[in-house]
C-alpha cells in the first residue's frame, strides 16, 4: 500500500502548521518511505492512515512499555476520567501515586508530577538551585534534556543569557567531570547525568561507574545537586532509578515517557536534602494535577513491580541485537549496535570507520516497506507487547532489506 493519504495529510497540515510539523516527531529530516501521521495503535503495532500496519520499534519515542491501548491501564484511565480528572483541585490519586513513586524509587522521599520531561528537567534545574542558591549547572555536550530554552538542542528563538550558567563536560570522563566544577567554582550548584549516554545519531555509551561514583563525590565536596534524568530509560534499565543498579543514589531525577504508558504525565523525584529547596519553587500547569493519567501510572507501576516485563524486554532486545550481527556478517555489512538492547540504537559503517547514513536511510525505508517501524539515528525502545514472532519479523525484514541496499 502507498502513503497517498499521508501524502494528502501532510499537504494539508504544511498549509496550517510550521514546517507542516515540528519537533521530534516531524518526518521532514527523516528518509523517504515514513508515514508522518498515524491513524490507529494496538500491542506493538501503529497503522498509518493508508492502511499500512508497522511493527512500531519505536514504541512512540519510549511511552509504550507495555504496549499500545492495554486493557488494564487504559479501564484505569478511563475510570477515573469518569469519575474526576482536570479539576479545580486533585484527586487523592495523586498521593497515592506520590507515595508509590516513594516507595519504589530508592533515592526518592518525594514526589512532584508534570506533564511532559521538559517540565521535570526545568523543574530540576530550579529546585538544584534553590536548594544551593548558586547558578552553575553541569551538562554533558550533546546530551538531550527537553527543548525549554535553556536546552532545547537548536537556539533559533532562545538568546545566549538563556544558557549563561551552564559548563559542559564529556560524558563518562572524569578528568572533564573535575575540570567543568573547577570551573565552575563556589556557583556550582548542580550536575545533571544522563542515565547512559543516548545522544543522538552516534554511538551509545553504558555508564563507566568510575563516572557516575565520581559526580556524586563532587556533589556531596561541594553541596551541589545530583540530577538524573530518566526520562526515556526510566523502568528500561531497571525497577528503580537507573543509577542504582551502579549504586549511586541522585538527589534529583527526572521521568516522563513510559510512567504511565503513554498517558501524559511526568514527574520529579527528590530526597529529603532537597525537599525544602523544591517546596520553594513555583511551578504549575493546567494540566499537571489531572488524575486520569495518574490512575494510569499507578496501573503501570504495578505492573512494573509484579511482572516480568524487564527481563522480557532485556531478551526480546537481545535477540534482536544478535540475530541482526549474524544477518550482517552474512551480508558483510559493518553494523554497529550500541546501548543496552532494550533500548537499540543501530546504524551502519563504511569500512574507513565513519557513518554510512546513505545505508542507514535505505535500511530504515526497507524495513518500513516491509512494515517495521525503524529509526536510522535515534535509540530504539522494545516494548514488553512484543513477542518472539514480533523480533522474528523484525529480523526477516532486516535480512531483505540488507540483502537488497548492499
Ligand atoms: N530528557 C530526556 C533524556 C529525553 O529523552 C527527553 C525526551 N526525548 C526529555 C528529557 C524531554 O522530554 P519531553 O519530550 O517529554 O519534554
Amino acid at each position: 500500500m502507498g502513503l497517498e493519504a499521508d501524502a494528502a495529510l501532510r499537504e494539508r497540515a504544511s498549509a496550517v502548521m510550521p514546517r507542516g510539523m515540528y519537533g521530534h516527531q516531524s518526518v521532514n529530516r527523516l528518509p523517504a518511505g515514513m508515514p508522518q501521521f498515524l491513524a490507529r495503535a494496538e500491542g506493538a503495532y501503529v497503522w498509518d492512515h493508508d492502511g499500512n500496519r508497522y511493527l512500531d520499534l519505536m514504541c512512540g519515542y519510549g511511552p509504550q512499555l507495555f504496549g499500545y491501548a492495554h486493557p488494564e491501564i487504559d479501564s484505569a484511565y478511563v475510570e477515573q476520567l469518569r469519575a474526576i480528572d482536570t479539576a479545580t483541585g486533585p484527586s487523592g490519586v495523586m498521593v497515592d501515586l506520590a507515595e508509590t513513586f516513594v516507595d519504589m524509587v530508592g533515592h526518592a522521599d518525594w514526589a512532584m508530577f508534570c506533564k511532559n520531561g521538559s517540565d521535570a528537567t526545568s523543574m530540576a534545574l530550579m529546585a538544584a538551585r534553590s536548594h544551593t542558591g548558586r547558578r552553575k549547572v553541569l551538562l554533558a555536550t550533546g546530551a538531550y534534556h527537553g527543548s525549554s530554552p535553556w536546552n532545547t538542542p537548536v537556539p533559533t528563538g532562545t538568546v545566549a543569557d538563556d544558557r549563561a550558567h551552564f559548563v559542559h563536560y564529556v560524558y563518562n570522563d572524569v578528568a572533564s567531570l573535575d575540570a567543568a566544577v573547577a570551573e565552575a567554582g563556589d556557583d556550582l550548584a548542580g550536575i545533571f547525568a544522563s542515565p547512559f549516554k543516548h545522544d543522538a545519531a552516534i554511538d551509545q555509551e553504558l555508564p563507566d561507574p568510575a563516572y557516575a561514583r565520581r559526580a556524586r563525590e563532587l556533589c556531596d565536596e561541594h553541596d551541589a545537586i545530583l540530577v538524573v534524568d530518566d526520562v526515556r530509560a526510566g523502568f528500561r534499565m531497571t525497577r528503580d532509578c537507573s543509577w542504582s543498579e551502579l549504586g549511586v543514589e541522585p538527589d534529583l531525577s527526572c521521568w516522563g515517557k513510559a510512567i504511565a504508558n503513554g498517558h501524559p504525565i511526568s514527574c520529579l523525584l527528590g530526597n529529603d536534602r532537597t525537599k525544602r529547596a523544591a517546596g520553594r519553587i513555583y511551578v504549575t500547569g493546567s494540566f499537571w494535577f489531572s488524575a486520569a493519567p495518574m490512575a494510569a501510572s499507578l496501573v503501570t507501576l504495578r505492573l512494573v513491580r509484579e511482572t516480568d516485563y524487564l527481563e522480557t524486554i532485556v531478551r526480546l532486545g537481545t535477540e534482536l541485537r544478535e540475530g541482526l550481527t549474524a544477518i550482517a556478517e552474512e551480508a558483510g555489512v559493518r553494523i554497529s549496535q550500541t546501548g543496552p538492547p532494550q533500548l537499540p540504537l543501530i546504524m551502519f559503517d563504511q569500512a574507513d570507520g565513519s557513518r554510512d547514513t546513505v545505508l542507514g536511510d535505505a535500511f530504515a525505508t526497507a524495513m518500513l516497506a516491509q512494515g517495521v517501524y525503524v529509526h536510522p539515528w535515534h535509540n530504539m525502545f522494545i516494548s514488553a507487547a512484543m513477542t518472539n514472532a514480533d523480533i522474528d519479523h523484525a529480523l526477516d525484514a532486516a535480512r531483505t532489506a540488507l540483502r537488497t541496499h548492499t
